[in-house]
């Protein structure tokens, strides 16, 4: 097993740094000799928090030597376990302010290397805010209230460790790295029946752009990627790769051939797009087999946008229109609201809005809300709606995290949620939608105990 990362609890005494060890570690420490005058020159133990395992050193120990200097013992003994370790954890009391020797911790601190977070202590209540305030004063980061004793902040504490700790514990929803990746090209896929005007399209929004150079063969056995750049009405250039899957431009020869392929190959698009247009022939209305594809595009955590094609020769437009709207609405469930334009490949009317629209959902599909913003909403939903209780026993829910982006992860934190039932789940998820801004991209939302 690799090594476990290291952390260092630091802080002049009666600032809460055994209380917080003991939350993390809990019972998983050797018993250590509590006595009075017992002189403990540090602990160390296995923590866990949220899912995230690190070791963690606390520097106590010196309570009967004076207050009011740093002793030189405990100098060393702090100063060796911030050395090893990862990131250190400088706590202050909140309640009693900043003192000298705060000062005199937070002087020395800067000048070591290793990244501190520095935790605003008792900060539970009204008492504790002007503490909080101050300790601003000490130059590092935002201080972030805390409670050892409560237990309140521990989210705040995760998030702020991740980016010190590395940490497999989302395996699950973690995909790859983000790099700048919402300044690249947008990826692009167009999927629908045979006939939908899928090459028609094509043809329409690349005859009418710049493209920046030509098929690359090779995605997949049968799709090539078209970079080409659209200028949005307000001028803006902006990248785009098509994936264009294997004769959308070309028609092949034979229509057989063509048919077969366009599932399979669809769903290849698919894979390396981030927005999926799903073309519907608007003279045919909506299948189940349209709704299947754009199940399968969600299920597969891309962003979707369907498209109603042909509405030049649409009849009754305005029914037409409803018509497809409710069932959508019906047929995909999981996802309300997914966005409904009307084209014509054949006229250009409505290039310009599907392609700002693609780029828009991307944007949802890429967001991230702060951990403060996520549980104070979160709060709010539980409150308005309760978790069940199966069996006459309470399932808690304590915290929400954004796990990842592209598609948005969260991870729900608390005690029994494996008996969480699916409708309060999606209860959740459609919230989070509707209230946080992510639109109507799909969302994943896994379940964990704290420990
Ligand atoms: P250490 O000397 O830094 O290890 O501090 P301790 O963990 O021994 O805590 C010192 C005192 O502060 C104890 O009486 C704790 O109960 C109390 N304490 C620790 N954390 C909190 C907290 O979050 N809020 C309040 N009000 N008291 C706390
Ligand atoms: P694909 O199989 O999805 O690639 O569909 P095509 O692009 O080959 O289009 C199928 C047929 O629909 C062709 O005859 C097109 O001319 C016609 N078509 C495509 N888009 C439109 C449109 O917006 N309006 C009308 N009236 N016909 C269209």
């Amino acid at each position: 097993m690799a090594k476990l990362p290291i952390v260092a609890i630091v802080g002049r005494p009666n600032v809460g740094k055994s209380t917080l060890f003991n939350r993390l570690v809990g019972k998983r420490v050797a018993l250590v000799d509590d006595r009075p005058g017992v002189t403990r020159d540090r602990r160390e133990g296995t923590a866990v928090l949220l899912g995230m395992e690190f070791k963690i050193i606390d520097t106590a120990g010196v309570e009967d030597e004076d207050p009011d200097t740093l002793p030189g013992r405990m100098r060393m003994q702090t100063q060796n376990a911030v050395r090893e370790a990862d990131v250190a954890l400088f706590l202050i009391d909140a309640r009693a302010g900043i003192v000298p020797q705060d000062e005199e911790i937070a002087r020395w601190l800067r000048s070591e290397d290793t990244p501190v977070i520095l935790m605003a202590n008792k900060a539970e209540g009204k008492a504790a805010e002007s503490g909080v305030l101050e300790a601003y004063s000490l130059g590092f980061d935002t201080p972030m209230p805390f409670s050892a004793e409560h237990g309140d902040g521990l989210v705040d504490l995760f998030e702020a460790l991740r980016p010190h700790i590395e940490f497999d514990g989302f395996d699950d929803v973690v995909d790859e790295p983000e790099e700048d990746e919402e300044s690249g090209p947008l990826k692009l896929a167009i999927v629908g029946r045979p006939n939908a005007g899928k090459s028609t399209l094509v043809n329409r929004i690349l005859g009418e752009e710049r493209m920046i150079t030509g098929p690359e063969a090779g995605i997949t056995r049968d799709s090539i990627a078209i970079d080409w750049e659209w200028t949005a009405p307000d001028g803006q250039v902006r990248p785009v790769r098509l994936i264009d899957t294997a004769g959308l431009r070309k028609k092949a020869k034979v229509q057989d051939k063509l048919e077969k392929l366009s599932a399979a190959d669809a769903m290849h698009a698919v894979d390396f797009a981030e927005v999926v247009v799903l073309l519907l022939d608007a003279t045919l209305g909506l299948e189940a087999q349209d709704l299947r594809i754009a199940d399968q595009v969600l299920q597969e955590g891309r962003a979707l946008i369907i498209a109603l094609n042909k509405w030049d020769v649409a009849e009754n437009p305005p029914s037409l229109f409803q018509g497809v709207r409710f069932a959508l609405e019906e047929g995909l469930a999981q996802v309300r609201g997914v966005p409904l334009l009307t084209i014509s490949a054949e006229t250009g009317r409505g290039m310009d809005q599907l392609i700002q629209a693609a780029f828009d959902v991307r944007e949802a599909w890429s967001k991230r809300v702060s951990t403060g913003v996520l549980n104070r909403w979160f709060e709010k939903a539980v409150e308005i709606n309760p978790p069940p209780a199966p069996g006459g026993r309470r399932i808690k829910l304590r915290y929400l995290t954004q796990a990842k982006t592209r598609p948005p992860g969260f991870i729900l934190f608390g005690t029994r949620v494996d008996q969480l039932p699916e409708s309060y789940k999606r209860y959740l998820m459609n919230g989070i939608r509707k209230d946080l801004g992510f639109g109507a991209v799909p969302i994943r939302l896994t379940v964990r105990a704290p420990r």
